[in-house]
């Protein structure tokens, strides 16, 4: 008979098998899955901070594998960005994104706050290095009929610290034809704040791990002076805040009292199908 201590070992080491063939695995089912349609898009509403409006919604893929389930991006994004097939995931993510946008603005025109939905599309930093990002971004738009300023493509600050000229220089492409970019996770890496100023930036998306600690009131009296720095900093370089994470209403209220714009948490809603989406801005509209 074994001792404990060996099967445990034999177990562990079992388990980091399964975990290495599953990636492996994973990864290269990836281009297969993207042409049998494996992917989905569950999309969470963006809400305006001031009066509760449906502002928009952010995609977010799912892969609904036929052994594993249904797996979250995090199990497979960084397999396809290691690979390049973001490349051509990320473009089926846009084009179905921005088509469901149409399709919502077409069945309500307008939100109540005024202005049309939008909807905001995670871009990896292979995307962003990828040469065909603009051409793809204008056909996938004029195909769809969606307005370039409803889409707001959404990038993390890591992958736009330290970029040079010719990195942005789609991005600014992007930006004159009205499209946003949301510098994604803001406070997670090494921010720069100077170095906002010459991004082509045009909102702020503040991580949750800032917002975290307001959950609970009354909320950490530093992290609340941070959250006001930013937003002060922000607003005076004509940038939106966004808020991720906001899972109470006491949260919520504190960041509209803080001059936070628009907010995203599973207190509005948890990311969901599209049909959610159109339910909850047609509540909205009456
Ligand atoms: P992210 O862009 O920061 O997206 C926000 C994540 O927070 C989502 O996780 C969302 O489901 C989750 N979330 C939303 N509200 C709450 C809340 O109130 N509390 C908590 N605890 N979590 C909340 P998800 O869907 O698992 O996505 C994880 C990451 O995967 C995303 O982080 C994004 O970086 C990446 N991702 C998702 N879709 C795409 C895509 O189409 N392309 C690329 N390149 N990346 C994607
Ligand atoms: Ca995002
Ligand atoms: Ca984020
Ligand atoms: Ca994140």
């Amino acid at each position: 008979a074994k001792s404990a201590g060996g099967s445990r070992f034999e177990f562990a080491d079992a388990e980091a098998d399964a975990r290495a063939i599953t990636r492996h695995g994973l990864t290269t089912a990836l281009p297969a899955a993207l042409e049998r349609g494996e992917f989905f898009i569950e999309y969470q509403p963006l809400v305006h901070l001031g009066d509760g409006s449906v502002h928009g919604a952010e995609a977010l893929v799912r892969w609904c594998h036929p052994q594993h389930g249904v797996l979250g991006p995090d199990r497979f994004i960084p397999l396809a960005e290691h690979t390049g097939l973001i490349v051509p995931l990320g473009r089926w993510v846009l084009q179905e994104a921005v088509r469901q946008a149409r399709f919502w603005q077409t069945q309500t025109p307008y939100s109540a706050a005024g202005g049309p939905l939008r909807i905001n599309v995670n871009l990896s930093p292979t995307q962003l290095h990828h040469p065909r990002l603009v051409a793809d971004t204008v056909e996938v738009l004029e195909r769809s009929g969606l307005e370039p300023g409803a889409l707001c493509l959404e990038l993390t600050e890591s992958a736009l610290i330290g970029a040079d000229e010719d990195l942005l220089k789609p991005l600014r492409q992007l930006a004159e034809m009205g499209v946003d970019i949301a510098l994604d996770d803001f406070g997670t890496g090494y921010s720069n704040l100077a170095n906002l100023r010459r991004l082509p930036v045009s909102v702020l998306k503040l991580d949750r791990s800032f917002t975290r600690s307001m959950q609970q009131q009354p909320a950490d009296p530093v992290d609340v002076k941070i959250v006001e720095g930013i937003v002060a900093l922000a607003h005076s370089l004509e940038l939106a805040v966004t808020v991720e994470g906001v899972e109470t209403g006491a949260q919520a209220e504190q960041l509209r009292e803080l001059g936070c714009d628009t907010a995203q948490g599973w207190y509005y809603a948890r990311p969901g199908p599209p049909e959610r989406l159109h339910a909850l801005s047609l509540a909205d509209a009456v």
